[in-house]
């Protein structure tokens, strides 16, 4: 029997015990819309999401997991109103609409790879999953939950009685007015599950159906695909806090007026970062990505760590000082934790070749972890490890590394490198701290500026050792003169 794990089900507003329901646990992640980079509010999802991964994975469960791309048909609002997101960043990028999700996948392919995010099994995109979604839309017609206007097929929702549960929704309060863009629907909480192209303009996605000509509306695709791939009722069905409202909320409604079974069993939910406390949002100024953290000299690792500094369901909030403060503490923690390979090797955690501390604080790391994901109680006990003066410093160093099968902070990154010999000229060692965001041109680059930098301090000339550290920091590199005369340096 694995340890128990705690998690908050939005179904019950609650912290319940997970049991899963099939003998691999389904996990479905709602993906990017790729019409634009993801800002660092979106990863963050991605990032609590890959705790959850991990501490399932740490668990002993085997997990499928599934992280769509929607790649066609959202529009600017939720309400079925507005311009396709889509086709409007196309034209104003000169690009065609698939050459404009290609684009935008593989950026943010390359912030999971930069975040240290597991791979999901499988990424589908919603274009390739059209079929699936009519038969669904089918089905619903079928069974007597839609109803036909002018401009698409429409989710009846007065014919579902749980909508709305989920998320607690009133629906007295939702009566058509200025914020809910009626059109010809009936309810203002019913919802497109295809709409039609179109008369006077030509979309460059579009796709026969027995309706005609159109596009799917953006929820029936994450129904589509998540039970196109795992089994029902689906295990833990993840996002951001902002789609209980109406995304996940219709996902329920169709998922289970078309198939008359149960959904989901967890539903988690990820809380905003926010920023000047307003939301993160790609429609606002306050437009952070990982690449624009990367220019500012911020490894993206060091992000993952801010992350755990909040409960992944608490609002975060984002502030220059605050992003510093993480990778400072980040590269504290490399520190530590590196040139301890001289100490023997501790063997197996689970033996009790390990004093005693350290099980007791690996256990305070689990605790925390499977409880909910509290990854600030989880980076309280890993700092108690890395700080034990008591405990050797490679039994320290193999129990990080342990911890950071979950933490995916590449922890035992920051080895001490190269040696003299390596670098021919350079008088005094040097110390080496990398958080891997360089290629590694670049880190030999900074290492040989080091190296002159040393010699120039060997011949006293002083003003050539400032104006080469001047020209460190500007690549992002920290230049500390150590008192033995070994220098060390952190990018
Ligand atoms: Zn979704």
């Amino acid at each position: 029997m694995p340890r128990p794990l705690y998690l908050y089900n939005t179904a019950a507003r609650a912290k319940e015990l997970f049991a899963p329901q099939h003998d691999t646990v389904g996990l479905y992640c709602c993906g990017p819309t790729v019409y634009n980079y993801a800002h660092i509010g979106n990863l963050r999802t991605y990032i609590f999401e890959d705790i959850l991964k991990r501490a399932l994975l740490s668990l002993g469960y085997p997990v499928r997991h599934i992280l769509n791309i929607t790649d066609v048909g959202h529009l600017v609002s939720d309400a079925d109103a507005g311009e396709d997101k889509m086709e409007k960043s196309a034209r104003k990028e000169g690009k065609s609409v698939w050459e404009l999700a290609a684009f935008y996948t593989q950026k943010f392919m390359e912030n999971l790879h930069d975040l240290n995010i597991v791979q999901a099994d499988l990424f589908p995109k919603a274009t390739d999953h059209i079929p699936q979604m009519i038969a669904m839309v089918r089905e619903l017609e079928t069974r007597g939950f839609t109803y036909r206007t002018d401009d698409g097929i429409y989710f009846d929702t007065t014919k579902f009685p749980a909508y709305g549960e989920f998320a607690r929704l009133d629906p007295d309060s939702i009566r058509p007015g200025e914020r809910v863009a009626m059109g010809a629907k009936r309810s203002p909480t019913d919802f497109a599950l295809w709409k039609f192209s179109p008369k006077s303009s030509k979309r460059q996605m579009e796709w026969e159906s027995p309706w005609g000509v159109g596009f799917p509306g953006w929820h029936i695709e994450c129904s589509a695909m998540s039970l196109a791939y795992l089994p029902q009722p689906i295990d833990i069905h993840a996002g951001g806090s902002d789609h209980v409202r109406i995304h996940h909320t219709n996902e329920i409604a169709q998922s289970e007026a078309a198939t008359g079974r149960k959904f989901v069993r967890f539903w988690l939910h990820g809380e905003f970062l926010v920023i000047d406390r307003a939301k993160m949002a790609k429609s606002g100024g306050n437009f952070i990505t990982l690449d624009s953290l990367k220019n500012e000299h911020i490894p993206p690792l060091a992000y993952r760590l801010f992350c755990f500094s909040a409960h992944y369901a608490s609002p975060l909030t984002y502030s220059p000082e605050g992003i510093k403060g993480a990778k400072a503490s980040y590269f504290n923690l490399l520190r530590s934790l590196a040139g301890t390979s001289d100490v023997a090797d501790p063997g197996d955690p689970a033996t009790n070749y390990y004093p005693e501390a350290i099980p007791r604080i690996l256990d305070d790391f689990y605790q925390a972890v499977y409880d909910d994901l509290n990854m600030p109680k989880a980076m309280a006990a890993l700092w108690e490890i890395v700080h034990d003066e008591t405990i050797p410093p490679g039994l320290r160093r193999a129990a990080a590394g342990k911890a950071d099968e979950i933490l995916g902070l590449d922890l035992l990154a920051g080895n001490p490198q190269p040696s003299l010999e390596e670098f021919a000229g350079i008088s005094g060692p040097i110390r080496v701290y990398s958080a891997g965001m360089l290629t590694d041109l670049q880190k030999r680059e900074i290492v040989t500026k080091v190296g002159e930098r040393q010699r120039a301090r060997g011949d006293k000339n002083w003003a050539a050792a400032d104006s080469l550290r001047q020209e460190l920091l500007q690549f992002g590199a920290i230049v500390k003169d150590l008192s033995d005369g070994s220098a060390e340096v952190t990018f």
